[in-house]
């Protein structure tokens, strides 16, 4: 990599054609013209684009334009600059984006440039990348023989290359420095040098003796060779990162790279740390959206240049070139996070996988609560299963669960008789108690309290889903919709009201209960400040908020020493929500959550209060046996026909009114039905109908056939690229999270 600018466009007599990625909405490539030697394909180049200058990847070169293009030299335009602020992309990372493209119905211009770091999407050369390079003279004194004795700062600048020294150090020891750094490259004086730590490094965490789970997982692991996919289902506490250390140091041992992939990085710092005390001699750079620009930049650069062995990040981390990639892990696979769910949308575990078969190297994808599609996986021979069964730390107790049925017992604004007292017990005792609360990601279904009837579609048999803001019942699969009944049709109470409600009175009602220890709520909407969440964990720590009110944000990761309760006030809300998928995070989520209580000693306690105390889903999730609902909702899924036997889409659409989007929802379902082997439903309103002051509908199509629905998907990206829709943004949603 050239640190010294770019190439500019030269009148030369070799000319090549070059085909180029760009970040616009378009479903393909262009072609301009580069008076110049042919650069490597994965190379960023800017060009000019309408009135507009843009940096894309160039994809293809050829040395004579394809009459396949249907272009004549004369309509191309040249394109400005050839960077070298950056490696090319390599082909692997190009054909990861090429199947994304493919597989998510997305323009690969936009796939690629999501791919790469901000600063490298910018049609200027990168400037901190000098930064990353070092230089040392190969020998200072015959380099200072070669200098004027009295051109002093030239000289000052010689000896400092006695060790190696960045640009930016270089032109700290004189203001012309990089010219003549430069001059001393050419001529050889000079030469790239890698840095040596200059702080001593920490000594290395010991190794604790593996348990006999551990162990033959990680003799598993060593002996994988080539592409093979694991699932590494451990309960909570039972040693999974201990595992994936095991096998990272075994992989770094033979020359590799590893990328281990976590859900939410600021949410777990702690593994940052756990990593750099283990492998305290490795170059480990961390890739998530909280960096800054420059060093995001700075890290993913290291990483492709190989430079940097760990590469701990987020989801966007999938995409860095790693060129000695030897292991991928992805810890909490089943974690929501992993979904893309702006712009280019895609999920980063399935990417992941890919992405190891790619490479041919082994993936590990670990948690105590696999995703139901990784467990059909495992289930039908496809991934290796490795199975943690106890906790790691001899004596640590899963916590006491007990179910209180709200049948038998009536709510005051959400909470049981039971539930209270319980509370007042813990707090009178001076520890700490959280109530669990799941506002996000279920749709409201209506419900009857007395009786425990929910609303149901007719036709199809799914529940009917509650939209709030215009008081119907609506189907989400065929689109019947009709206003709520004024009263119970099996047992004629006249109080319907959704499942779960009651909540949003919580905190008052609990600071009217406990006036000496009033609640503190932790959760998205008052944690967006900087700093915020780390301010409140501090008022927990130190036991300054003891009545906690979180939603699933407080149920990963943390350990709250004092923290010996934990009541769940609305699982129903997540047991019959409409989306096929709440069963699978509830218990998730209750799993974790009850992993909270009870981690210091104290003996742990979960309430669960629920009016379907009989459904089949409270035994297992008594008894923590995840793999016996994993089956069980594997069967039903099966049965109903739905993902992951199934391949579902969403295209959603929003405009100013509900009546242009669902017309051009309609258009789009008239396109698809020239395509085979797939089914389109109605377009339907969003149960988020209004957002931003737009309105929004959507519309499933699904497939029993993978490849069928991807090529419809596909064609219809293409047809809605070419239309024009004033006042209407679309996009397509494949394997959505959310129905
Ligand atoms: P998980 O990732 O499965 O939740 P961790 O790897 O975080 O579990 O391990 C939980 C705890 O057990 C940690 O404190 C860890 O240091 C400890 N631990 C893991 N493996 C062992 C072991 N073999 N012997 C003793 N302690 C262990
Ligand atoms: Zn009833
Ligand atoms: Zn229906």
């Amino acid at each position: 990599m050239g640190i010294f600018g770019w190439h500019k466009l030269v009148h030369a007599a070799v000319v090549s054609y070059l085909q180029v990625a760009l970040d616009v909405p378009l479903q393909r490539t262009f072609d301009y013209l580069w008076a110049g030697p042919a650069p490597t394909v994965g190379s960023r180049v800017v060009v000019p684009f309408g009135k507009q200058t843009l940096a894309g990847v160039v994809v293809a070169v050829s040395a004579e334009l394809d009459p396949a293009r249907g272009l004549t030299v004369a309509q191309l335009k040249a394109s400005q600059a050839v960077l070298d602020d950056m490696p090319p992309l390599p082909a692997d990372i190009l054909a990861l984006c090429k199947f994304c493209s493919d597989y998510y119905a997305w323009p690969l211009g936009q796939v690629i440039a999501a791919a790469l770091p901000g600063a490298l999407r910018q049609p200027q050369p990168w400037q901190g990348g000098q930064a990353l390079q070092f230089w040392q003279a190969l020998d200072v004194t015959a380099l200072l023989g070669q200098l004027s004795p009295r051109a002093h700062k030239q000289r000052a600048v010689a000896e400092a290359l006695a060790v190696p020294r960045s640009i930016e150090q270089v032109r700290a020891v004189a203001h012309d420095g990089g010219r003549w750094l430069k001059e001393w490259i050419a001529a050889g004086w000079v030469v790239e040098a890698v840095p040596q730590a200059d702080t001593a490094p920490p000594q290395a965490s010991a190794h604790p003796d593996l348990t006999a789970c551990q162990a033959s997982a990680v003799a598993r692991l060593n002996a994988a060779q080539g592409y093979q996919p694991f699932l590494l289902y451990g309960v909570t506490g039972s040693g999974k990162t201990e595992v994936y250390l095991r096998e990272i140091e075994a992989r770094l041992a033979h020359g590799g790279q590893v990328l281990v992939l976590v859900p939410e990085i600021n949410l777990t710092p702690q593994l940052e740390a756990r990593f750099r005390l283990r492998f305290p001699h490795e170059h480990i750079v961390a890739l998530h959206s909280g960096l800054a620009d420059g060093e995001r930049t700075r890290n993913w650069l290291l990483a492709a240049q190989g430079r940097a062995r760990i590469v701990l990040g987020t989801r966007l981390a999938v995409f860095t070139p790693l060129p000695h990639l030897a292991l991928i892990v992805v810890d909490e696979e089943h974690d929501q996070s992993y979904r893309q769910q702006e712009g280019f949308r895609y999920s980063a575990r399935d990417v992941a996988v890919y992405r190891a078969r790619q490479a041919q190297v082994p993936i590990v994808l670990g948690s105590a609560t696999p995703a139901i599609e990784s467990w059909r996986n495992m289930r039908e021979g496809r991934y290796t299963l490795l199975t943690l069964g106890q906790r790691a730390v001899t004596g640590a107790k899963p916590p006491q669960m007990t179910l209180i049925s709200t049948q038998q017992q009536r709510l005051f604004d959400g909470l049981t008789q039971t539930a209270i007292n319980t509370l007042r017990d813990c707090l009178d005792a001076g520890q700490q108690a959280l109530v669990f609360i799941n506002r996000r990601g279920y749709s409201p279904v209506l419900a009857c309290h007395e009786c425990g009837w929910i609303a149901s579609c007719k036709r199809c048999d799914a529940r009917l889903v509650l939209h709030r803001e215009d008081r119907r019942l609506r189907c989400h699969h065929c689109g019947w919709e009709s206003p709520p009944p004024a009263q119970c049709p099996d047992c004629g109470n006249a109080d319907l009201q959704p499942l779960g409600f009651g909540t949003q009175r919580l905190e008052e009602t609990l600071t009217g209960l406990f006036p000496d220890t009033p609640p503190l709520r932790i959760d998205r909407d008052n944690t967006r400040r900087k700093g915020s969440l780390d301010a409140m964990l501090q008022q927990v720590h130190a036991g300054e908020a003891r009545l906690l009110v979180g939603t699933q944000m407080l149920a990963k990761g943390h350990d709250f020493a004092g923290l010996s309760l934990v009541v769940v006030v609305n699982a129903d809300a997540g047991l019959f929500s409409t989306d096929f998928r709440a069963q699978e995070r509830l218990f998730a989520q209750l799993l974790q959550v009850a992993g909270r209580a009870g981690r210091a000693g104290l003996p742990g306690r979960v309430l669960i209060q629920t009016r379907y105390h009989d459904d089949p889903f409270y035994p297992q999730l008594m008894s923590g046996d995840y793999a016996a609902f994993a089956d069980r909702v594997l069967q039903e899924r099966k049965a109903n026909d739905l993902p992951p036997y199934s391949a579902w889409a969403m295209l959603r659409a929003e405009s100013k009114t509900l009546m242009r989007a669902v017309t051009y929802l309609r258009e789009a379902v008239q396109l698809l039905r020239t395509q085979p082997g797939i089914h389109a439903g109605a377009p339907i309103p969003a149960l988020m109908m209004r957002k931003a002051n737009q309105e929004r509908a959507q519309v499933l199509v699904s497939s029993s056939s993978r490849p069928a629905l991807q090529s419809a998907m596909r064609f219809l990206m293409g047809e809605l690229l070419q239309k024009k829709a004033p006042g209407v943004r679309w996009y397509i949603d494949i394997d959505p999270s959310e129905a």
